[in-house]
């Protein structure tokens, strides 16, 4: 899942992510076009196998009207004359029924045709036996010449003690060219016999059913439609590349509209994955105590060559597991508001991180940033207040940059406050920005902070020759002074050389650690256990 994420959030995938999102969408487009296609083909087979089916409809009504009729009607003595006449009667009917049979028990014993037969005809076992309330008995294909009609094969239909030979109609000969279709007769047992049309149809629509799948894939698609009693049903079949033969122009057009439309709904889906997962989006959702993680750079006293303390920097936790360092998300948090909360989290993690791993007696300081926005003695009190518990392991600093905005000069009251409880104030990134002389001199702060620039500068630089400079004014304003950036050996023996800084803070010592890796090198380079140390130059 993360890996997948890794993937939408990536700038170097987007192309990839489109490229896939168009096909997705024009492969979901395709699925819902021929699905349409499909059903309407569907309609137009079932609109087609009903009409094909009423002559076989109407023959039931004409067969069950005529059995009623004999019912009723046929009250005399079987096979006598009256019972004779009253059978030609029926039989003259329009209903294109002509032959009767008296046949009690499958015993024809006399017909319209043949008046009563010499000896009784016995029809044998019926192909179809319906069941239900009235139940029929169809004989199919019989040879009719025992009804002195030589050379016919018909289906004879009984209800009762009567029987009738049922003419077949003929299948219309209108159906649309791509619709194949066979006429079936079906028993409830599941027996069926071909009775016109198209054979094997069925047969293949059974197959089809049998190895199921879904029927949009199927090169073929079958309708079937039965009357309403069941016995008669039509299987239409069409063939799929017979339609898309047929129909090359839509089909071309469809793939267009397809492709515009998963073209344009790509772009939304896009978009909002975009939007979704932009990193801005994504690090408001997602900033809480889980995602929030510090990083602690030890600071080296110079004089005493001892590791007193460390400065918290901060780190947050994208949803791909990367850690994400502050120059992305710090001006957020300061965009959005959340520059209280997200301090609070900081000093949260922190404590939870030192607390659990300082072993016994180990003291240690530790310096925070804090946004120049923020500088109120009261909040900040609250926040840090688990560091500023009396006997405690912790000696807190706040370093706090100058803004165009916030000049220490105008905050001189919270600052004095804050190191009233025993926070010392540093300057950080002195020299750079908005930081001013005139400020160093009007604010009582404990420290300075000389900005990265100066010790990273490459030597006979102005600047490292600005940074003699800078290092001799805030000495000479009795400020604590740090160097951070410190990167060679060179740097480092031309500071202590210097004899005026008093902590230097930079790769060359360490970079940013983990609280384990910290623990380990305060361990190391620290202050023995119990001597507490003193932040003093
Ligand atoms: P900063 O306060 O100036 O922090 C020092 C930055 O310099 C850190 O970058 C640190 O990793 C880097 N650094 C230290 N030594 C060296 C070195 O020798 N060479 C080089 N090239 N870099 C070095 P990081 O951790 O990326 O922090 C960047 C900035 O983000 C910080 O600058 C600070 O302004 C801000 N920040 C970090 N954590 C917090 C926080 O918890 N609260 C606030 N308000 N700001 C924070
Ligand atoms: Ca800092
Ligand atoms: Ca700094």
């Amino acid at each position: 899942m993360s890996g997948f994420i890794s993937i939408l959030i990536s700038s170097a995938h987007q192309k990839g992510v489109r490229l896939v999102l168009f096909l997705v969408t024009f492969g979901a487009m395709l699925a819902l076009a021929s699905w349409f296609i499909v059903e309407q083909v569907q309609q137009n087979m079932r609109q087609e196998t009903a009409r094909a089916l009423t002559g076989y409809e109407q023959l039931r009504v004409n067969v069950l009207g005529t059995f009623d009729q004999m019912d009723a009607r046929l009250v005399t003595a079987p096979c006598s004359p009256g019972f004779m006449d009253e059978l030609r009667r029926i039989a003259f009917l329009p209903d294109g029924i002509n032959e009767l049979l008296y046949a009690p028990g499958g015993m024809a014993v006399c017909s319209v045709n043949s008046g009563l037969f010499t000896q009784p005809v016995d029809l044998g076992a019926a192909e179809v036996v319906t069941q239900g309330p009235h139940q029929m008995a169809f004989w199919l294909d019989r040879d009719l010449s025992f009804l002195r009609l030589e050379g016919l094969t018909a289906s004879i239909a009984q209800r009762g003690s009567f029987a009738l030979v049922v003419p077949t109609p003929p299948l219309p000969t209108t159906t649309p060219r791509w619709l194949e279709m066979e006429l079936i007769v079906r028993a409830s047992n599941g027996r069926w016999w071909h009775r016109g049309g198209q054979s094997g149809i069925y047969n293949e629509s059974l197959e089809q059913a049998r190895a199921g799948g879904f029927g949009l894939f199927n090169a073929a698609q079958f309708v079937m439609r039965c009357d309403s009693g069941g016995v008669h049903c039509l299987v239409g079949k069409a063939r799929l590349p017979d339609l898309f033969a047929l129909g090359m122009a839509t089909i071309a057009v469809t793939l267009v509209v397809c492709a515009v439309l998963a073209a344009w709904l790509s772009q939304q889906a896009h978009g909002f994955i975009a939007r979704h997962w932009s990193f801005e989006t994504r690090f408001l959702r997602r900033l809480g105590p889980d995602t929030i993680e510090c990083v602690y750079q030890p600071l080296l006293h110079l004089k005493r060559d001892r590791i007193p303390g460390c400065e918290v920097l901060a780190r947050w936790r994208d949803i791909d597991g990367t850690l994400v360092s502050p120059d992305r998300f710090i001006p957020l948090i300061e965009k959005h508001g959340l520059t209280q909360r997200f301090t609070t989290l900081v000093a949260d993690r922190a404590h939870k991180d030192l607390t659990q791993h300082l072993k016994p007696g180990q003291r240690v300081h530790v310096s925070f940033n804090i946004f120049p926005r923020d500088l109120q003695a009261e909040p900040l009190l609250t926040t840090f207040a688990p560091f500023l518990a009396p006997g405690g392991p912790f000696s807190l600093i706040f370093e706090i940059v100058e803004t165009q905005e916030i000049q220490l000069e105008t905050a001189q009251a919270e600052i004095e406050r804050l190191r009233s409880a025993g926070v010392r104030i540093f300057i950080d990134d002195f020299g750079a920005g908005y930081s001013s002389m005139r400020n160093l001199a009007a604010v009582s702060v404990d420290g300075v902070k000389l900005d990265r620039s100066f010790a990273m500068a490459p030597n006979d630089s102005v600047l490292v020759r600005m940074l003699d400079h800078a290092i001799d004014m805030v000495s000479a304003s009795d400020r604590i002074v740090v160097v951070e950036g410190v990167e060679t050996q060179a740097r480092l023996d031309a500071l202590r050389a210097n004899g005026k800084v008093d902590y230097v803070q930079g790769y060359l010592i360490s970079r940013p650690l983990d609280i384990a890796g910290f623990i380990a090198f305060l361990s190391a380079n620290g202050p023995k256990p119990t001597t507490r140390p003193r932040l003093v130059a």
